[in-house]
């Protein structure tokens, strides 16, 4: 038995406070690693500089030799110490700011994984600066998977050239390969645009749901399933896995389900008059063709006006009142809005925050997408969250620990008056 009757879980909060202090020493140590690991970069590059007119397999080998010493010390692969090398000799050389940051404990590991992901495709050395001071003010207070969407979204518009352009040029390089990877194994990739990729694999996990759901004894995880459904259909185009007379649910069997993605674009941009880039909702900004080709296939449209400074969803005009209000909180929400989960908002509940049978009225000032994990946390634990207004969400933890979740930016609308242009 614990007690919370009143007053805050003591043991959850003292397990919460030596988590984030023990997070904290783990990553300010593993900054400390790749400091090292900079400077014998820096120190590799230093000898190759001292030799005459080397080869490339002479100017690595300086390389090879610290990250021997160093690996063979601490017990790693020679390999993977190199590799770590380079990394951190990026990291030190493209975003001081981000190393400096973690080696004081602010940001973790992932973060500065995703701050180089979509911060080293911008080539301009000032759009860069202004990228890394921009994503640590972001980094701070948040999850690596939910500051990735917020990053490709501000790289984007840190980008010289119009994605479109881009597009095209990347869209050549589709494909599908193989990896062996051992043990019988291999890895089936396949490059496509982003809009097919998140659909495909969209798709595939609904698939593997309703498998699921028809047959509570299969042992298999969800991912073993997608992979299962995967070969079915590229091997025989169609699932051999039929769900049968099991499913209740409207869908006439696995082929029927299609995958969905959620596609955001300006109205201005749609018309023509500008050109900001759509974006695939919590992923990444896609470029307009691809999104009017979309456009033409939807069954309806929300419009959504957004504050133009901070980007908070004002309103989305649609009809009927239920579903203006999914709508509107699928807009506004785009994910689960549990702290750091990015769940995405057409796969989970849309909570009463006050709950209906406390007398919680059905607005969008008391809802709240969360996903089954979170709903449940939220109804059968100590956890209680609270709306301030603006769609901002303010949990509280048994221990007492305070969380603030923003709804995600939605900055990329126009805000406009006029009817719209579709
Ligand atoms: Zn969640």
């Amino acid at each position: 038995m614990h007690s919370i009757v009143c007053g805050v879980d003591a043991k959850a909060r003292d397990f919460a406070v030596r988590c984030a202090e023990a997070v904290r020493v783990a990553e300010q140590g593993q900054a400390a690693l790749a400091r090292i690991f900079a400077e014998a970069a820096a120190e590799g590059m230093q000898r190759v500089a001292e030799l005459a007119s080397p080869s490339s397999r002479e100017a690595e080998l300086p390389f090879r030799s610290l990250a021997a010493e160093m690996a063979a010390a601490a017990n790693m692969s020679d390999r993977t110490v190199q590799r770590r090398m380079n990394d951190a000799a990026v990291l030190a050389e493209s975003f001081p700011a981000t190393f400096n940051a973690w080696e004081e404990g602010r940001i973790a590991r992932g973060h500065v994984a995703v701050i180089m992901e979509h911060g080293l495709p911008l080539t301009d050395p000032d759009a860069r600066a202004e990228f890394e001071t921009e994503a640590l003010l972001r980094a701070e207070g948040t999850t690596p998977g939910r500051l990735g969407a917020s990053l490709a979204r501000l790289a984007e518009s840190l980008q010289p050239r119009p994605l479109a352009e881009r597009h095209k040029e990347a869209r050549a390089s589709r494909g599908a390969c193989v990896r062996d990877i051992g043990d019988g194994m291999a890895e089936f990739f396949s490059t496509q645009p982003a809009v097919l990729a998140h659909a495909m694999h969209d798709r595939i996990t609904q698939q593997a749901r309703a498998i699921k759901d028809a047959d509570p004894t299969d042992g298999r995880t969800l991912d073993q399933i997608r992979a299962d459904v995967v070969a079915d259909m590229l091997l025989t185009t169609t699932p051999t896995v039929e769900t049968g007379a099991g499913m209740s649910d409207g869908f006439g069997g696995l082929g029927a389900i299609r995958g969905i993605v959620n596609v955001t674009v300006p109205a201005l941009a749609l018309a023509g008059v500008t050109d900001e880039p759509a974006e695939l909702v919590g992923r990444c900004p896609i470029d307009l063709a691809t999104a009017r080709v979309l456009a033409g296939y939807a069954t309806g449209w929300d419009r959504v006006l957004a504050d133009p400074i901070t980007g908070c969803v004002l309103a989305v005009d649609r009809y009927t009142p239920s579903a203006d209000m999914k709508r509107f909180l699928r807009a506004r929400d785009q994910h689960c809005r549990f702290p750091g989960c990015r769940q995405p908002a057409h796969r989970c509940d849309r909570d009463h925050t006050l709950d209906y049978a406390l007398g919680g009225e059905t607005a969008v000032c008391n809802l709240a997408c969360l996903c089954k994990r979170h709903h449940t946390l939220k109804g059968e634990t100590a956890w209680t969250v609270r709306q301030l207004g603006g769609g901002v969400l303010e949990w509280t933890s048994p221990g007492g620990h305070v969380y603030i979740d923003k709804p995600p930016s939605a900055i990329h609308f126009v805000p406009n008056t006029d009817p719209p242009p579709f």
